[in-house]
């Protein structure tokens, strides 16, 4: 799976860590949002779905090989 940040959206204002169950594992907000060690990643989609500009998109390998986006 991949999480993609748009980064002309992202104004960093950092509720995609805050919502994140292992945000600070996983996000990194430095002006712009990255996110880092997905390995802790659940999958939950919290952080698209509360991005305020809509800036994030959630990319998840499914089973059967087609990828399925999430993106709020
Ligand atoms: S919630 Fe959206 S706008 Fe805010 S830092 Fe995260 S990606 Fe950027
Ligand atoms: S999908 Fe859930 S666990 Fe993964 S980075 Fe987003 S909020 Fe965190």
């Amino acid at each position: 799976m991949i999480i993609e940040v748009d980064r002309d959206k992202c104004t960093g204002c950092g509720e995609c860590k805050d919502v994140c169950p292992k945000g600070p594992r996983i996000w990194k907000i430095n002006g712009k949002a990255e996110a880092n060690n997905l390995r802790y990643c659940h999958v939950c989609i919290l952080c698209a779905s509360k991005c305020p500009v809509g800036a994030i998109k959630v990319i998840r390998d499914e089973i059967n090989g087609e990828k399925k986006e999430f993106r709020a």
